[in-house]
């Protein structure tokens, strides 16, 4: 994955609503999401955007912690993922920038991030930003839409689905904690690189991000982080949440960077 890619999964988590007019558009189903395209031809690589999606949806909720909370996106609130048969219709329709490749959209009725809109594509979308972004709206709909979630620790989850993201991070970490030039966490934890234009502290950010995740996760356990969510979901800082969650093993930022950088060179 290069770093320009990176750049963009920043910016398209903050994308404007977009209205889709209805009527010249098909639909597939799926248990959590509704996938609108306006190309009948494209109806095989709607089926295999929806299938996936079905699936990223059921790994993250259990990885996260979420599956057992309860059964969330029922019947009426699914998301929708909508899909334009090409670049250049998408960029005119949405009024993104030529370089956006998907964007997140608000329900008109709720104001909620409820949509992925997107165009009909290859290279890093089944496997790279359709994770990414549905793992953005699990996360949301788990600790609540108007909650202040650390950057580091929502874009750490949205890369945990994506092909390939966690091993890659985790050499690239292993390599930066031996030298120690990894990001200290109480500076990560308030990192805002929306507006970095250095490409490779982005990089590292967000390498970081999901190594650290995935530490969490893989150390302690799915359900336990499922409960970190919820303690940011009741207000709780990062830290907070951290100390009631795994009380004196990780009671800081301090102690997860200590024991998190102890992991990566052993
Ligand atoms: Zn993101």
């Amino acid at each position: 994955m290069t770093v320009r890619y990176l750049v963009f999964l920043i910016l398209f988590c903050f994308l404007n609503p977009t209205q889709v007019q209805s009527e010249s558009w098909s639909e597939e189903k799926g248990k959590h999401f509704i996938v609108q395209y306006l190309d009948a031809e494209d109806y095989v690589w709607v089926r295999k955007v929806l299938r996936h999606a079905e699936d990223y949806y059921d790994k993250l909720a259990h990885q996260i912690g979420y599956a057992r909370y309860q059964n969330f996106w029922t019947w009426d609130e699914r998301v929708k993922i909508i899909i334009y048969p090409d670049k250049e219709r998408f960029t005119n329709e949405t009024g993104q920038p030529a370089w956006a490749v998907a964007g997140a959209a608000r329900d008109n009725s709720s104001g909620q991030l409820r949509a992925i809109v997107t165009f009909k594509q290859e290279a890093g979308f089944l496997d790279g930003i359709l994770p990414h972004e549905i793992s953005h709206l699990v996360l949301r709909d788990f600790v609540g839409f108007e909650k202040t979630i650390p950057l580091w620790f929502n874009e750490g989850v949205a890369q945990l689905q994506e092909k390939g993201k966690k091993d890659m991070a985790h050499v690239i970490m292993r390599n930066m904690v031996r030298k120690k030039e990894h990001i200290p966490l109480h500076t990560l934890n308030t990192l805002s690189i929306a507006q970095e234009e250095d490409s490779f502290k982005v990089a590292i950010f967000y390498a970081e991000s999901v190594s650290v995740v995935n530490y969490l996760i893989k150390t302690y356990g799915s359900s336990k982080f499922g409960q970190l969510c919820s303690y940011l979901r009741d207000g709780n800082s990062i830290s907070q949440a951290l100390r009631k969650t795994y009380s004196s093993t990780v009671k800081s930022l301090e102690a997860l960077e200590e024991r998190w950088t102890k992991y990566m060179v052993y």
